[in-house]
């Protein structure tokens, strides 16, 4: 058995991810195909005005040279001969307006189904993750990849088709007017403009690290405030609100400074650029103005000259702007798809099923050890071997974290055993299909039964996608449950809040109950059912629970002893093994553990008969 631990041991233990996740053009590539068609559409409208763009400064300029022969020599009609020009522009401006409206519509509407893809895939696929998964992530983190991350990836990927496309169609454009106009004014320009975009660039990777850790600032701040605000009746009832106000006020003061740092980047990096701008805007009067002087250039080209660069510049501006969306885009869309194409190791569905006439419920565990994925280096069960014969109630006692929910939770398949087998029927778990296992034989209940925020109806129906109204009130009958249902005004249709927090304990159990009774499971897991009831609650459950015992395979666990006295097999468990196993007169008699274990609790607790 060591050695099997030994080498099994590196397999199950979680994968330490470290790394940033990668982009996956695969995947990006496999929701974007189906709107390759308007994509193409949102392209060519977003090159044609952004060519039109590109034609607008050299009318202008034309327009200008009009304006400068009238104010030399005010001779003929100004308006008759500016009247083209001007209908051409404003033909050109309508024109750029609408393309500039196609393309939008087009684009957002494919960022918005790709996002909806996005989100329903992954999703789809978080639910299917292990429970070992779960073990190790925040609720929030995970939320937030469905919200933030998705949203992030989706304007990026707008503003880089619209932005990107846009502006360097006009960068290109504008260079082959430039270059048409002035070729010694146009090498100038060449020779200042990369100089100043590699600081440019420099001061944006910079920007970009800082925006990174603002990001990651903010999700820590999120998760402090799902954790609270999911968590309020725990926080009110410790009086908490103060220390999570406090923490989240420290998470939000961190994500402050750092946003404020990125601003004040942000500030200095405009600030520098616009003086840089401006000079350049002096500078080409300047050189320009000397070359008009010299009869070199055209006024009027001299203005076409400095609309033109002055769009390139611009453009160029907003590329290293979105250079840094396009990375911040890139890392939220590696967040969105690395959870995308994680596989779980327990699928949810594949293999064989037993047909339900010939299902016992004949649980085995041989030898089995255990250590939780996120816990390698602490085995909870060592050797455990226990069988649960059909048709029995078999109890389970131990001291709190001994491993007796680790037990339930082999047996559900949340996890598989480190070394060891667990059978049903003398199959191996694994070879089973979990989803017929979860849906079709076993019923769980919980100490903390989780309802859902719906109607009673509904969460009842959790247990049976399919079942009939009839079939629901049998459970609620069968779970002691029908009669408190039918007292609330609305019924079954009464909305239970959310986790069922309108309900009382013994109620919320009840309906656990009649969850997992719906189902008709072979094998019956109680989980410290009743334990957190008080006594009269716990006498309406334990009814239930006696009656819904009949005939199943059950696994009562429990640390209150008098619930497990009619089992008709006790066993004891301690560090992880089974110590002993007899029924309650035996274990008495042996003078064990057990004994023991009643001898302490009977000091605690008056028995339960003097309550009653
Ligand atoms: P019991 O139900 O007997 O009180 P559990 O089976 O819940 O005990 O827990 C057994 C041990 O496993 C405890 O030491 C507990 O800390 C640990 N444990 C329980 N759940 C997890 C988990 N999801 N990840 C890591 N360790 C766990
Ligand atoms: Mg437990």
């Amino acid at each position: 058995v060591a050695l099997c631990e030994a080498e099994e041991a590196p397999l199950a233990r979680s994968r330490p991810r470290v790394l940033e996740p990668r982009f996956n053009w695969t995947l990006f590539w496999q929701f974007l195909r189906p709107h390759l068609l308007v994509l193409g559409a949102a392209i060519v409208l977003a090159l044609g005005a952004a060519l039109v763009n590109v034609q607008i400064p050299l009318l202008l300029g034309q327009l200008v040279e009009i304006v400068a022969k009238y104010t030399r020599d005010h001779a003929g009609s100004f308006l008759t001969e500016s009247r083209s020009l001007s209908t051409h522009l404003l033909l050109l401006y309508g024109l750029q307006g609408l393309l500039t409206f196609g393309y939008l519509v087009l684009l957002s509407r494919i960022g918005e189904r790709m996002a909806v893809d996005l989100r329903r895939a992954l999703f789809c696929n978080l639910l299917r993750q292990d429970i070992e998964f779960f073990d190790a992530k925040k609720t929030g983190q995970l939320v937030s990849r469905l919200t933030t991350d998705v949203q992030e990836f989706k304007s990026s990927f707008k503003l880089v088709i619209s932005q990107g496309l846009r502006s360097c169609t006009q960068v290109a454009g504008c260079l082959v007017s430039l270059s048409m106009l002035s070729t010694r004014l146009t090498l100038l320009l060449m020779v200042a403009t990369p100089a100043l975009m590699g600081v440019g660039t420099l001061m944006g990777s910079a920007l970009r690290k800082l925006s990174r850790q603002c990001q990651e600032q903010v999700a820590r701040a999120t998760g402090v405030a799902d954790e609270a605000l999911g968590n309020v009746r725990t926080v009110r009832a410790f009086a908490m609100e103060q220390r999570e106000e406090e923490r989240y006020g420290a998470e939000l003061e961190g994500s402050r400074c750092k946003a404020e740092e990125l601003g004040r980047g942000i500030a200095l990096f405009q600030g520098l650029s616009n003086i840089a701008f401006n000079c350049m805007v002096l500078g080409t009067l300047f050189v320009g103005g000397s070359l008009v002087a010299g009869q070199q250039l055209t006024g009027g080209d001299l203005m076409s000259f400095l609309v033109a660069s002055q769009t390139v510049q611009r453009s160029m501006a907003n590329l290293s702007i979105l250079f840094g969306q396009v990375v911040r885009g890139l890392s939220a869309g590696a967040r969105v798809f690395e959870y995308m194409t994680l596989s779980p190791g327990i699928p949810l569905s594949g293999g064989c099923s037993l047909p339900r006439e010939h299902l016992r419920g004949s649980i085995t565990f041989h030898n089995v050890s255990f250590s939780y994925p996120c816990r390698p280096g602490f085995p909870v069960l060592r050797d455990f071997s226990l069988t649960l014969p059909p048709g029995k109630i078999v109890a389970l006692v131990g001291q709190s974290g001994g491993g007796k929910t680790t037990v339930a939770s082999l047996l559900e398949r949340f996890y598989d055993p480190t070394a060891g087998v667990v059978t049903l029927d003398g199959q191996d778990l694994r070879t089973l299909d979990p989803s017929w296992l979860r849906s079709q034989v076993i019923g769980f209940i919980s100490q903390e039964p989780v309802l859902f925020g719906t109607t009673i109806m509904e969460n009842i129906r959790f247990g049976k996608v399919d079942a009939s109204d009839e079939e629901v009130y049998a459970a609620a009958r069968e779970a002691n449950a029908h009669e408190f249902i039918t007292s609330f005004p609305e019924g079954y249709n009464t909305i239970v809040g959310e986790r069922g927090a309108t309900l009382s304990g013994g109620q919320k159990q009840r309906l656990a109950i009649a969850r997992a009774l719906i189902k008709q499971p072979a094998v019956l897991i109680l989980d410290e059912a009743t334990s957190a009831l008080d006594s009269e609650s716990e006498r309406v459950v334990q009814e239930a629970l006696d009656r819904a015992s009949a005939g199943r395979t059950v696994l009562v666990i429990a640390h209150r002893l008098s619930t497990v006295r009619a089992a008709h097999r006790i066993v004891v468990m301690a560090h992880g093994r089974v110590c002993e196993v007899g029924t309650h007169e035996e274990l008495l008699k042996k003078g064990g553990l057990y004994s023991e274990l009643i001898r302490r609790q009977a000091l605690d607790t008056p028995p339960p008969e003097a309550a009653q």
